[in-house]
């Protein structure tokens, strides 16, 4: 891993999870790093951190050009706010379907739309989408968050032919299932939390859920100078959920 000495990146989503994990690692690896969250309250320095809602496009715009006055400039863009929906086509209404798709779609649209004038200006650009293995895997009682991560890999690969000659590169990573306060929520709801989470690790490939910072991992690979050539792809980070083959649930 190169170290991100000098480089300015933005992670949406950055409070919680994944996106913390990865605001957490490119900050020890020398990079400044500003956070855009609903809910900043518990990022603590050297991260800077800005409320926005990805839904309200005012709320980016103004978040994003803060963030970029802050750090003089931006080189990466970490779009990662998302919320999940369960159920199939039966069980989700029209405004869950809105609702849904304006944070896990159209938000990174927004935030993409208010960095790519700063990510021009840079000499090494690059947007890392957070996707997920239910883009492509079929998982049963997750349509609507399937459809929503089907849509963010495909903008992924959409942007990066757009943005290719302007010298900045659009990936995603795939995570399976994560072990991050989101799956500890849906953990928390089930009758009994504890035999869940066992039933969960054994339907891993690897006996265990992926961790926060494997996924930050790939998405800091992505971002970084030593991914120069890679654009257009999606970096599966599953414990082998896809490349095995193996049913996640
Ligand atoms: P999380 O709930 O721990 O963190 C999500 C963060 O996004 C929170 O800090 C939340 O405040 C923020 N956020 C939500 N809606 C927002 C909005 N409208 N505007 C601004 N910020 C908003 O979730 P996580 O598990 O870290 O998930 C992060 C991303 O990873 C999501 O895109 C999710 O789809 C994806 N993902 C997660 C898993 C998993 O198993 N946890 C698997 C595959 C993909």
């Amino acid at each position: 891993m190169s170290d991100f000495e000098g480089i300015r990146a933005l992670v949406t989503g950055g409070a919680s999870g994944i996106g913390r994990a990865t605001a957490e690692l490119l900050a020890e690896r020398g990079a400044q790093v500003a956070v855009l969250d609903l809910d900043p309250s518990s990022v603590d320095k050297p991260l800077l951190a800005y409320r926005a809602d990805v839904t309200d496009d005012a709320s980016v715009r103004e978040a994003v050009a803060a963030a970029v006055a802050d750090l003089g400039g931006l080189d990466v863009l970490v779009n990662n706010a998302g919320i999940g929906a369960q159920g199939t086509v039966e069980d989700n209404s029209d405004d869950d379907w809105h609702r849904v798709y304006d944070v896990n779609v159209v938000g990174m649209v927004r935030t993409a739309r208010a960095c790519l004038p700063h990510l021009r200006a840079s000499s090494h650009a690059a947007i890392v989408n957070t996707c997920s293995i239910a883009a492509t895997a079929g998982l049963p009682q997750r349509a609507l968050y399937s459809a929503t991560k089907g849509a963010v890999y495909s903008l992924t690969l959409a942007m990066a032919a757009d943005h290719v000659r302007e010298g900045i590169r659009v990936n995603c990573v795939n995570p399976g299932t994560v072990d991050t306060p989101w799956v500890g929520r849906l953990l928390d709801a089930a009758p009994d939390p504890a035999a869940e989470r066992a039933a969960l690790e054994a339907r891993q490939p690897t006996g265990r859920l992926v961790g926060a910072g494997e996924v930050a991992g790939a998405i800091a690979y992505l971002a970084s100078p030593l991914s120069g050539a890679t654009t257009g792809t999606s970096l599966a980070v599953d414990g082998g959920m896809q490349g095995l083959r193996l049913r996640p649930v």
